[in-house]
């Protein structure tokens, strides 16, 4: 990463705190498996009991986004992931995905559904959870964002228990969310037995793609990874 800039040595609408900029194998979503660059924005609204990139609550070093996309390009990818923290709680997240856009970059965002989802370049793949009871914050989200999903989009369920499960299969059909976007359940890593899931939706027939965080058979929570 280039040095630690001040604040204010940057124009506002040029400026995002970053926590870090990695290359690593993408661990989840539809693109899973393919070598990807992670830019992953300081700070999150939420705190959802399972997180494991508390670290990105705060700290961080402001970049421009021309540091970024030079960051990024010197790991000449083809895909790049915007995450957090909470990537749209910065507002020149939206720029700085349409500059992604604009480099060539296959350009996806994790985002985790409190905060809406419009106002980005049409050519980027959103990955928007609805958080579970189990998170602790399904209190917060934002269900108005399930209108706004495409085909190209997923919707994902971190999946902490049984009840965690039920309300996810709920929300499937209640929502026919399988007929909007790709819908992806995923064990809370520690929490639940991915085997226990798998079991589930096959027995339930449902329309969803059961996802492994490969990341963490790889390297576990090794941040930067
Ligand atoms: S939304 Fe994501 S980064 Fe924020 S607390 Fe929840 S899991 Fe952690």
């Amino acid at each position: 990463m280039p040095p630690k800039q001040h604040r204010d040595e940057l124009p506002a609408d040029q400026r995002l705190r970053i926590t870090e900029i990695f290359h690593s194998i993408q661990g989840e979503a539809d693109s899973v498996g393919w070598p990807t660059v992670f830019v992953r924005l300081t700070g999150c609204p939420l705190r959802c009991g399972y997180c494991d990139t508390a670290y990105a609550f705060d700290g961080g070093s402001w970049m421009s986004i021309q540091d970024i996309l030079a960051s990024v390009a010197a790991y000449a990818p083809h895909y790049v992931t915007i995450t957090g923290g909470e990537p749209l709680a910065q507002k020149n997240c939206i720029r700085l995905l349409a500059c992604l856009c604009d480099a060539g970059y296959r350009v996806s965002i994790e985002t985790g559904g409190s905060l809406p989802i419009t106002g980005m370049d049409e050519r980027v793949i959103r990955i928007m959870d609805l958080k579970t009871p189990g998170s602790g914050e399904c209190g917060r989200n934002l269900y108005e964002n399930i209108l706004q999903l495409r085909r190209q989009d997923q919707v994902k369920f971190v999946i902490c228990d049984r009840r965690d499960y039920e309300w996810s299969r709920h929300m499937l059909r209640e929502h026919t969310l399988d007929e909007r976007c790709q819908v992806l359940f995923s064990p809370s890593h520690e929490q639940l037995r991915a085997v226990e899931l798998a079991d589930w939706i096959l027995a339930d027939r449902l329309a969803v793609r059961l996802q492994l965080q490969i990341h963490k058979y790889l390297w576990g929570n090794m941040p930067g990874h």
